[in-house]
């Protein structure tokens, strides 16, 4: 059944009470089951941090028992896990963008891509969930596996444009969650492990709606890896634990509610909320979908509301627009809640070298503590934070 996305902090709220009784054996016995409505579909607010991790994690924890909910808590970490280990290898998200380019002038244009991403190839399966995809910005995760293994063994196209093609139309859509999995369905993340859609899974999966036997490469082999490179040194950049009246905060897509996150807001601080810039990016490759412009401008708008309401006076300028604010506001310092490694980042980077701007991020005591454990596979991790669980959540 088709449920509206939350794109405002209550509605994630609502959403994750009505989800908690869920989350515990029946979350565990049911999620593979893209026929069921099983998953909390908790990835939008929490993509965008309208609800952060540790708000999900202690919402279920007061009502399971950790082994009773434990899948569940995995899946969170996997988020998590994925953005430390992207944040300590920025370079595979570059590696990405430019082979990304590449594909883009090579193949775009060739009728097996466009079938591909218009749902029109002939396997019914795939064909509706790129319709879903296109239309509700929202694929349960084994249809997200079943979708890029496709999309890379079946129909032969390059990873990194069906990549895209979910990061641009996902409401969720996460440069960490999103690459590192189209790499591990490729074979390219955990050397040698690669994942193959099978017909008889996504029969038995779908509740036998789709069965495309015959139609599969079952037998494709992955991927080949580039020699893999070591994890760096988290970035140094500058960090703060506190704002200070001179400074001005800026939020983007990337964390927009640091006020439930342990961020204490001066009174009369300079804030701009930074909307995205849809207009600006409509016609390259790189464009973002409608739904996922509205859901952005909606979850941003939530926020905007919500400082007010608290007594804030918020400026709402585009990435174009932001160098005109901060000559207006004349802060000392510009301070934001965390840009992971994605678009937003390099987008901003590329601003702030211009601007010659002192600036410092603010970050969530949640990704301090777990991301520097991303450093090897989720096993290891999940070993390092599970057992602090109730610490890193107290
Ligand atoms: C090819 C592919 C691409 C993906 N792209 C994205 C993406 O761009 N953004 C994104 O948030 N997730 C992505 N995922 C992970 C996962 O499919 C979604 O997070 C999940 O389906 C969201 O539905 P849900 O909120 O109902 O999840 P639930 O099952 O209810 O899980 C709760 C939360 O845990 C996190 N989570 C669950 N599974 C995973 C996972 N495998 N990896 C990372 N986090 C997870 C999400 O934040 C999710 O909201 C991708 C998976 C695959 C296989």
């Amino acid at each position: 059944m088709e449920q509206a996305p939350a794109a405002t902090r209550d509605e994630a709220l609502d959403r994750l009470k009505a989800f908690v009784p869920n989350a515990g054996r029946a979350y565990a016995a049911q999620r593979n089951n893209a026929s069921v409505d099983a998953v909390s579909r908790l990835s939008a607010p929490l993509r965008h941090r309208l609800i952060a991790e540790p708000e999900v994690l202690r919402a279920v924890l007061s009502q399971h028992r950790l082994e009773d909910a434990e899948k569940f808590i995995q899946e969170v970490c996997w988020r998590s896990y994925w953005k430390g280990w992207l944040e300590q290898r920025p370079n595979t998200w570059a590696a990405y963008c430019g082979e990304r380019d590449q594909a883009f002038e090579q193949v775009a244009d060739t009728p097996a891509y466009h079938q591909a991403v218009a749902g029109r190839t002939g396997i019914a399966c795939f064909d509706d969930w790129a319709q879903q995809l296109n239309t509700t910005g929202y694929l349960h995760n084994h249809v997200r596996m079943w979708v890029a293994s496709i999309w890379i063994f079946t129909l032969e196209l390059p990873w990194t444009l069906g990549a895209h093609w979910f990061l641009s139309r996902l409401l969720d859509g996460d440069a960490a969650s999103n690459t590192l999995s189209w790499r591990w369905v490729a074979g390219l993340q955990t050397a040698g492990k690669h994942y193959l859609a099978r017909a008889d899974n996504i029969n038995k999966f779908t509740g036998g709606q789709y069965n495309p036997a015959g139609q599969l490469n079952e037998t494709a082999t992955a991927l080949t890896p580039s020699a893999s490179k070591p994890p760096a040194a988290m970035p140094g950049w500058p960090v703060v634990e506190a704002l200070q009246a001179s400074d001005a905060l800026l939020l983007t897509d990337e964390d927009l509610s640091p006020d439930h996150g342990g961020l204490r807001i001066p009174n009369g601080l300079a804030i701009a909320v930074c909307l995205p810039d849809s207009a600006a990016s409509s016609s390259s490759n790189l464009a973002q979908a409608q739904h996922v412009q509205r859901y952005k401008h909606a979850a941003a708008q939530d926020t905007v509301a919500r400082l007010q309401r608290a007594g804030h006076a918020v400026a709402t300028p585009t990435f174009d627009e932001l160098g005109t604010w901060l000559a207006e506001v004349a802060p000392r310092r510009l301070v934001m809640p965390w840009v992971p490694v994605g678009a937003t980042r390099d987008r901003l980077m590329a601003l702030l070298g211009d601007l010659d701007m002192p600036w410092a991020y603010w970050q969530r005591g949640w990704d301090a503590a777990v991301w520097p454990h991303a450093q090897r596979g989720f096993f290891p991790f999940k070993k390092r934070v599970l057992p602090t669980l109730s610490d890193l959540l107290a």
